[in-house]
């Protein structure tokens, strides 16, 4: 299936938007794209290396994060410990249980994977979403608490406080199947790949000719699915943007996304039309990338200081901040946006 078919198919637009970033974009990566895992569309685009054979790794590893990790997947370990409130779970899944606490703090609880009663309850994403009863909100919101998940970090069993409490590893998971895929390919002598797992972005080492990788930033804006706001000159980092421009249902004239508040079990409405992390490390960036959208420009710069990564955050009115290992890098490209900060 060509990749525009993709894009349209799984209704996100992200790939579009790194394409269409690099201006001139070098010839002949080997590709490789797919829709069948994570719930999102995944594109990468290897130079060297032994490309074949570390896509193929990369895409076996996929299929294994997503056996134990979607809750798409009935049988995965999250579905089970969710459904049982009780569950065997892999090194794997104890150490993104790990990182996800250690962001749920940082986040004074912005970023909760307890969040699963409250994701189904409002069913955004799947076929029949629909805005909850006050009460229906009011019990979902009083299941989550991340203190509430008992794990090992080194797997085994894990254990939810109540049985109707539920995780969902949807903001962090394409992040650590992004890290793992970076790690593969530089297994197998890879040091040019441009990769995308569902607005994961991971700009591995320079485009061949040398040259520092320029990424786009989709515009923000409900309806302007190709379009971008800005570029990033990018080598060896990640780039992880959320925002409720893409995921969404409209019930009576108001648009509900999907990042929720863990605090009012809403839609989050922080002032936010997207917030981006820069950084090292996927699978932290896509929860600080949830986590200060749901908290706003103020306590998102915080907290993605202290955690030590950069930030692009556009608000509502259109303005943008960016943070200052950023300066150099940063071009906004859509003069309907004003660099604020
Ligand atoms: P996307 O998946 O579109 O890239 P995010 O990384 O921001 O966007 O993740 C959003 C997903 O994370 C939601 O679909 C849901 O599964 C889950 N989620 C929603 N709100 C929260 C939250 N406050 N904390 C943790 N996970 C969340
Ligand atoms: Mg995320």
């Amino acid at each position: 299936m060509r990749l525009d078919k993709l894009v349209r198919r799984v209704g996100c637009a992200a790939l579009a938007c790194l394409l269409a970033a690099c201006q001139s974009p070098p010839p002949d990566p080997i590709t490789r794209d797919s829709v069948d895992y994570l719930g999102t569309v995944i594109h990468m685009a290897v130079y060297d290396g032994d490309a074949n054979e570390a896509l193929d790794e990369a895409f076996a590893r996929i299929a294994d994060i997503d056996r134990r990790m979607a809750t798409q997947n009935p049988d995965s370990e999250i579905s089970v410990l969710s459904r049982d409130g009780e569950a065997d779970v892999s090194p794997d899944t104890a150490a993104l249980f790990a990182l996800a606490r250690d962001v749920s703090e940082a986040s004074g609880g912005a970023f909760d994977i307890t969040i699963g009663p409250l994701v189904a309850l409002w069913g955004i994403g799947s076929d029949d979403p629909r805005v909850p009863s006050q009460a229906e909100i009011d019990e979902a919101t009083s299941l989550v608490d991340e203190r509430g998940l008992q794990f090992d970090p080194s797997g085994g069993v894990a254990r939810l406080k109540t049985q109707s409490m539920a995780v969902d590893l949807g903001g962090i998971a394409k992040g650590y199947a992004c890290d793992e895929t970076v790690r593969i390919l530089r297994a197998h002598g890879v040091r040019s790949a441009l990769l995308d797992l569902g607005g994961n972005i991971y700009a591995l080492g320079k485009r061949p000719d040398g040259r520092a990788w320029k990424v786009g930033l989709r515009t923000p804006i409900v309806g302007e699915t190709d379009g971008i706001f800005a570029t990033l000159a990018a080598s060896d980092c990640t780039i992880v943007t959320s925002g409720g421009y893409e995921r969404y249902f409209e019930q009576d004239g108001v648009r509900y996304h999907h990042i929720l508040d863990p605090v009012t079990g809403y839609p989050s409405d922080s002032g936010l039309l997207s917030a981006t992390i820069v950084g090292p490390r996927s699978a932290t960036a896509d929860a600080l990338s949830t986590a200060c959208f749901v908290l706003g420009r103020d306590k998102g710069l915080a907290l993605a200081a202290s955690m030590g990564y950069e930030a692009i955050f556009v608000a509502d009115d259109r303005s943008v901040t960016i943070t200052d290992g950023l300066r150099t890098n940063f071009a906004l490209t859509d003069d309907r946006f004003t660099l604020v900060g």
